[in-house]
This record gives structure tokens, sequence and C-alpha cells, in this order.
């Protein structure tokens, strides 16, 4: 076993990342803002962490002792300020509703098991005293996965407990025949990639919210990262894994591929804490490459950088490591100096980033294939100052989210995938959605996770906020969710589903997929108690698409 040398900085509370790399906006930008969306400063400060409001502890003392029996006084916390930094997770009304001082959807506490068996004996007791419980990885849910019910048709639970898996951080094994490590779900991906390095291996997992996010985040909720074209998305990497239920274990994957039954794997991979906790991985790992290359190339417009994606994609052979395309306007507003932004306006084309990472032949092979797809696209070779430049910045726009949200600029990011032949349509629809539900927006997009048969599309829309954010951003992401269901596309390519898209997730799968989840549902959590809420559709959902979260059922002030 081992664990980690370095454990990250805890997490902002009320926004992004490391407090110490919090980003200021420069004055420039401020002034664009005003000029070009109209955005105005907020009418109240943000909440200071001595203003948040939370409700009382709703977990009788009895209830915390026996948790602390299982897994430890020090390991059972009801302060404050565990209970504040266990507050849902980092969507943007999310970070509206901490900046508000709302810490109402607080846990009651939050337990830290240390094994799996402790993990096991946490779901027994809170079945029997119908406690709910959210399993808690880095907290980085962007669709309202960490909201803790309490009543309702949910609920009528006796408190609600975060299980934090922060203290379940090792590298059980390393198997370099079969290239197969074991890992446990509470590793955050820095503590993960420093671990395997020690063995010269590396996952290749490397999504936005790398700096803090879990391993067993990244399987409950599908995720994906940067460097996909390559490495694959995370769920292509669980070879196996070992899920507590409240009925017992399950120990799943002995082999790299099966005909037996149907693949059990694929029932907990974006089961999002509902319907187990997930212990323990077994994943695909790469040899650490000895060369990173990242470079850039232009195209005329959007559509000529998504043909040019689509034969990389379906050429014979591997591919870039990494591939991205930014749309016109986000290439505009990625540009270096922000007094060029509307200068340049749709002019400027598009951005392709391509990143190669193996051995030097390896790297030199792929680039010179891609590099002759790309040339016969139309595409113009940048060299690698906006490829490095991507690399440098790559973890970094988070926290303008929080300068922006300061600034009074509504920012949000959405995603989707569809079929090559459909991509257009729904980046359209989508689009025509946000410019209809805001005023004046900013719509940016970029292509950055490519298959033989498709892509995903990733949004991001700043806007002026209104006197009610909430309000503001339930309307738009009803719109958006509304585009995509209506487009054809499906509701999340690696965000998942939480609470924000499980209408819209219902009418994807239809009556009969929730009936066949509920049932799931049913088997292996009787009382209910895991993440209840989210996910799973009910009965009176299925049908209808929408935002779950301030939705269809309010102007989204909870
Ligand atoms: C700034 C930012 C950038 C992001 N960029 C990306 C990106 O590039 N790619 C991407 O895929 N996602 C991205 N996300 C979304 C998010 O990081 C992913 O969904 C990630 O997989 C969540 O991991 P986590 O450890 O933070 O999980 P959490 O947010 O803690 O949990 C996510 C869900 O999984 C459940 N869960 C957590 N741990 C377990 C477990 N051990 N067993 C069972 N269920 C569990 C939770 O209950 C919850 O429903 C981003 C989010 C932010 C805020």
């Amino acid at each position: 076993m081992e664990t980690p040398l370095t454990s990250a900085e805890p997490m902002l509370w009320s926004g992004w990342g490391d407090p110490a790399k919090a980003a200021e906006l420069p004055a420039p930008v401020r002034g664009l803002l005003t000029e070009l969306l109209g955005v105005r400063a907020p009418a109240a400060p943000a909440a200071t962490f001595g203003e948040v409001r939370l409700p009382p502890v709703a977990l009788p003392p009895p209830a915390l002792a026996a948790l602390a029996a299982v897994v430890g006084d020090e390991h059972v916390r009801a302060d404050d300020d565990a209970r504040i930094r266990h507050t849902r997770g980092k969507s943007t009304p999310d970070l509206l509703l901490m900046r508000a001082g709302d810490a109402s959807d607080a846990p009651d506490a939050v337990v830290l098991p240390g094994s799996h068996d402790e993990v096991a004996a946490v779901l027994r007791l809170c079945a029997e005293h119908r406690v709910a419980v959210v399993p808690f990885g880095g907290g980085t849910s962007v669709v309202g996965g960490l909201v803790a019910t309490r009543c309702g048709s949910e609920g009528g639970f006796a408190g609600v407990i975060a299980l934090d898996s922060a203290r379940l951080n090792r590298l059980v094994s390393v198997d370099p025949v079969s290239m197969v490590a074991e890992l446990e779900p509470g590793l955050r991906a820095p503590q993960a990639e420093q671990l395997l390095a020690a063995h010269g291996l590396t996952l290749g997992h490397f999504p936005q919210s790398y700096e803090y996010a879990t391993l067993g985040g990244f399987a409950a909720a599908r995720s994906s990262g940067q460097a996909s074209a390559g490495y694959g998305r995370f769920d292509d990497m669980v070879a196996g894994m070992t899920v507590a239920t409240p009925r017992g274990t399950l120990e799943i994957g002995r082999a790299p591929k099966s005909a037996a039954g149907p693949d059990l794997r694929q029932v907990f991979l974006g089961s999002e804490g509902t319907f187990g906790v997930i212990t323990s991985l077994r994943l695909r790992v790469h040899r650490a490459p000895a060369v990173r290359a990242y470079e850039g190339w232009r195209f005329e417009s959007f559509a000529a950088g998504t043909a040019a994606l689509r034969r990389l994609a379906q050429q014979e052979g591997p591919s870039p490591t990494v591939l991205r395309l930014s749309d016109e306007t986000e290439t505009m507003a990625g540009l270096a100096k922000p007094a060029d932004l509307g200068a340049a306006g749709r002019d400027s084309g598009c951005l392709l980033v391509a990143g190669f990472e193996g051995s030097p032949a390896d790297v030199a092979g792929r680039r010179d294939r891609a590099a002759a797809v790309l040339v016969e696209a139309g595409g113009v070779h940048l060299g690698p100052e906006p490829g490095d430049k991507w690399a440098q910045g790559r973890f970094s726009a988070p926290y303008l989210r929080d300068c922006l949200l300061a600034a009074g600029a509504t920012v949000e990011t959405l995603e989707t995938a569809g079929f090559w032949s459909n991509l257009p349509r729904l980046y359209e629809a989508v689009r025509l959605a946000l410019h209809g539900a805001l005023t004046s927006p900013l719509v940016m997009c970029h292509i950055s996770h490519v298959y033989a048969t498709g892509a995903s599309l990733y949004f991001t829309v700043v806007t002026a906020q209104t006197g009610d954010p909430l309000g503001q951003w339930a309307a738009a992401k009803r719109a958006a969710n509304e585009a995509i269901v209506r487009a054809g596309g499906t509701i999340s390519h690696h965000h998942g589903v939480g609470r924000d898209h499980r209408e819209a997730y219902a009418a994807e799968i239809g009556d009969l997929g929730g009936e066949i989840l509920r049932g799931i549902k049913e088997r292996l959590d009787p009382a209910g108690i895991l993440n209840p809420g989210v996910l799973i559709p009910d009965d009176s959902s299925a049908g209808h698409d929408g935002a779950g979260r301030g939705g269809w059922r309010s102007t989204g002030a909870e």
C-alpha cells in the first residue's frame, strides 16, 4: 500500500480551487465586460464565511456516536467548517447560493471512513436509521450531484451525512505485466499521478477539475479528460471495481473483456453514488510519456475545423493525444490581447490545438500523420506557441469564474455530444436557445472529445447578471436542456446527470429506462438512502425534459 506524499490545499469554500491561486480580473477585461455585455457590479458583496447560514444539526447525538463507533471520533465532523465545505458542489448555482450565504443544503455531519469495511458498516447503519448518504469525492460536481435531500417524496430522513472518501487514498497494487493498477477512490487526480509516476506510469486523465477531483468521482460521473483522444475516457480505463452497497459488496471485473452476461461495471459507472459507494478501482495505466508536444492550427471556420477533426478521428491508426477545436467566438475570446475582442470579430478563424504524448518516435510519427490530414483539410500550422499557451493555462480557467461572478457576470458551462452528421444541428440549437434565454450573452463552444462516430460540444456562456441570477440561470439551463433533447444530443457527455439534468435524462432514456434504474435502486438500496434526488428519474418526471433544480419547478431561488 502506498499513500501520496502531498495533499491538495483545502478547496476555497465559496468558489473554485486553491485559495492561493485566486485570480484577479484584469482591468481591461472588466471594462470590456461592461462595454460589450453590460455587466455591472452585483448589489451586495459575497457573504463572508462567518455570515453563512447553516441549518441546525438534525442528527441526534446517539446517531453521531454510532457513526463514530465505526470510523473513530475524529472522523465524524459536525462542525461548521466541515459542513460548509461539504455543502453542494461547484456548479454556477452552487456558487451563487454560497456567495449569498445559503448553506441550507449542508449535511448534518461529514463522515470519513478509512476502509471498505468501514464504508459498508456506515451504509448498514444509515439504512437502519434512515439517514441519507451523499458520497463525496472532490466535491467538484457541476450538476447538483451533491445536494442532500432531507424530506419530500424522496425523504423522511433522520438526517444527511456526507460520506467523504478522502481517507481512502492508497495505491493498493501495480500489475506491470497487465498494466493495471488498483487505487482507492479518494485519491485526487494529482495524488494518483504522483503515486503512479514513481512506477513510471500515468493514468492520462486530465479533466479541467484535475487539481481537486477524485478517482471515485471520475468513475461515478463518467468523467472525460482533456487527453481523451489519446488515453480514452475514464469509464474506458476501469477494468474492475469494488462497491459497497447497503445490501452487500460487489467485486466486478476479472478479465479485460468478458462475454459473461451484461457488464455490471456499467451499472456503477455513471451511477453518481445512487447504487453504492466505489471503494476500490482497478484501472488501466500507461507508460509515462517521455515527450509532450502541443501545437496550434488555424481553420477558416468551425465547420472546416470540425470536418478536419472527423477525418482525424476516422483515420486508421493512433490519433493525437489531445484534440481541441474552438469555435470563432471562443477563438476570439482567447486572443492574447483582450483589446482585440470585437475588433477581430468572427474573422479570427478557429484555433485547433493538437497534442502528442509518447516516446519520441511515436510522437514524431503521429505528428506527421496528423499534419498530413490537417493540411489536406485546409489547416494552417501555427507552431507550438498556441499549444504551449493552452497547456500552461489548462487548469486556470475555473479560477476566472469566481472573479467573473464577483464582477457581476454569470458564467455557465454545459456540454453534450452527438453523431458527426447531427453535430451542426446540435451546435446551432444550443446556441440559439442560449441567445434566446439571455440578453446579449457571449456564447462560446469547443470540441474536445472526438470519436470515430461523433464528438462532444462544450459551451461556455457569459452574460450580465440580473437581479435574480438563480432565476436567470434556471431559465437558460432549461432552454439549453430542451434544445439538446430536441436536437437529438445526449444531456451530458461528461458532467453527468445529478439533479440539474434529471428530467432531461428521463426524457432521454424513456419510461422503461427509468423503471430499470428504479428497479436496480430498489434491489441495492431498498431504504433509498444513497444520494436521494440525484440521477434516478422518478415516476412522475419520466417523459418531461428540463432542468431539475430550479428548472421547471421554480425561479431557482431554493
Ligand atoms: C472547474 C471544473 C472543471 C471541470 N472539468 C471537467 C472535465 O474537464 N471533465 C469532466 O469529466 N468533468 C469535469 N468537471 C466535473 C467534475 O469534476 C467531474 O464530474 C468529476 O468526475 C467529479 O469528481 P469528484 O471527485 O469531484 O466527485 P464529486 O463531485 O465529489 O462527486 C460526483 C458524483 O459522484 C458521486 N461519488 C463521488 N465519489 C463516489 C464514490 N467513491 N462512489 C460512488 N459515488 C461517488 C457523488 O455522490 C456525486 O454524485 C469539472 C468541474 C469543475 C468544477
